[in-house]
């Protein structure tokens, strides 16, 4: 690492200090290769954002195995199976019974901060709350992170490659050229609107509920603190559901206090989630590649978001260490690093298979606007298929708590 008074060079420099940003610069540290981060937030406030909260196992032994702290174990819960239900029918996925693995709820705002905390202990350089961040370069040999400081200050990161790990409205993915990238894109005729709510839990595990109204999440964040969502259309305005309404409304889903009482508290939180599937191919371009939502996009029904960003992280560093060992390395006809590539192919195989299991969880658990009759209950023929099967619980249960490659 070389650093003038606004020029910092390194191995690596990352666009976006999420999940993937994180991990990537400490799993490179580990190899002892160096890298600085740029993100457009401040570290307050990403704290502080709700968002996921179901780990895989993989994704829970990466933060074992990274050294980054055990509060996951501590302060997390582990999930060792979860509900589904259909119109009040509620049928127990268990997890560890059919694939011996579990789940951790853990919300996604403490994974970062087990990062950020270990990221500054190691001293590595990251600058938060940047602007104008652009990317230039790409096509020589010291591609630059330019942005300007929190202090208003500009300055650069030169590194032999850039990690876009800058989520979902990427700027970094923009940077791959159309002729060489393919967009894979879906949407959905609806979306979820989410509330935290001051309450006891509802139940020890996470409901995923459907009836005649649509779906609904019962999930946990706390003892005292409840995460629950339901289907929504998606230009829903949050502020037009009174606490009642949306109380009333998942209890119906749950099919009524006799099958599960909704325990209720103050809202504190109210936000409508759109969905939308998409996958970047390839993931890389030159110098410049891209880790977890700045590639692909999942609904958040299956869980998968901040998982699949640790998974691309998990085939990346491996190749970042190859490319980089390798000064004489060109990119081939197409622009790609071969390394940068292989990566790519690795990744993508997990992304589709998480894409499918998204779209499918999300097609099987929501009801369509339009749904007719015999759509209703080809889906609840689907859900009896899945649930009262051990073959079906088993696919559930493997895609769910994280495929073992
Ligand atoms: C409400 C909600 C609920 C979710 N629930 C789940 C769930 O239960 N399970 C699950 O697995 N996933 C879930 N997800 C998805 C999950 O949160 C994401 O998949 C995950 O955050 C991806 O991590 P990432 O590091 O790729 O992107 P992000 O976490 O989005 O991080 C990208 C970072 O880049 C920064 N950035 C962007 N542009 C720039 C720029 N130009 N310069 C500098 N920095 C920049 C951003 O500020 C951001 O901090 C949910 C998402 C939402 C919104």
């Amino acid at each position: 690492m070389d650093t003038t008074p606004h020029g910092t060079q390194v191995d690596v420099g990352i666009v976006g200090g999420g999940p993937a940003g994180l991990m990537t610069a400490l799993l490179l540290r580990r190899r002892g290769i160096s890298a600085a981060v740029v993100e457009a937030r401040s570290e307050e406030t990403i704290a502080h954002t709700q968002r996921a909260g179901i780990l895989e196992a993989p994704t829970v032994q990466m933060l074992l195995d990274a050294d980054i702290g055990s509060r996951v174990l501590t302060e997390g819960h582990e999930h060792t199976g979860t509900v589904l239900s259909f119109e009040g029918d509620q049928r127990r996925i268990d997890f560890q019974e059919l694939v011996g693995r579990s789940v951790w709820l853990y919300p996604q705002n403490e994974v970062f901060r087990d990062l950020a905390a270990a990221w500054q202990r190691e001293e590595g350089i990251i600058h938060w709350s940047v602007e104008n961040t652009a990317v230039e370069g790409l096509d020589s040999d010291r591609p630059q992170i330019g942005f300007t400081d929190a202090d208003g200050v500009s300055r650069t990161i030169e590194a032999r490659v850039i990690v876009g790990a800058d989520g979902s409205r990427s700027m970094c993915r923009k940077l791959i050229p159309e002729g060489v990238r393919t967009d894979h894109f879906t949407s959905y005729p609806f979306a979820w609107f989410g509330i935290l709510c001051e309450a006891p839990p509802t139940a020890p595990e996470l409901i995923y509920a459907n009836s005649e109204v649509g779906f609904a999440l019962i999930s946990q964040r706390s003892d005292t603190v409840q995460r629950m969502y339901f289907q929504c259309d998606p230009d829903t305005d949050p502020e037009s559901w009174s606490d009642d309404e949306i109380f009333d409304h998942i209890q119906r889903v749950l099919g009524g206090e006799e099958v599960v009482e909704l325990r209720r508290g103050r809202i504190t939180e109210r936000t409508v989630l759109p969905f939308r599937s998409y996958v970047c191919d390839p993931l890389t371009y030159g110098r410049l590649v891209l880790a977890g939502d700045a590639g692909h996009t999942v609904p958040p029904t299956g869980a998968k978001g901040l998982n699949l960003a640790f998974s691309d992280v998990r085939a990346l560093v491996p190749r970042l260490e190859e490319l980089l060992g390798d000064p004489a390395a060109r990119p081939d006809d197409d622009g790609l690093f071969d390394p940068l590539r292989r990566y790519s192919a690795t990744a993508l195989d997990r992304v589709w298979k998480a894409q499918n299991f998204s779209y499918w969880a999300t097609n099987l658990l929501h009801r369509r606007p339009d749904e007719d009759s015999f759509a209703h209950l080809r889906r609840r023929g689907e859900f009896q298929a899945i649930t009262r099967s051990a073959y079906g619980r088993g696919y559930f249960a493997d895609s769910y708590t994280g495929w073992a490659d």
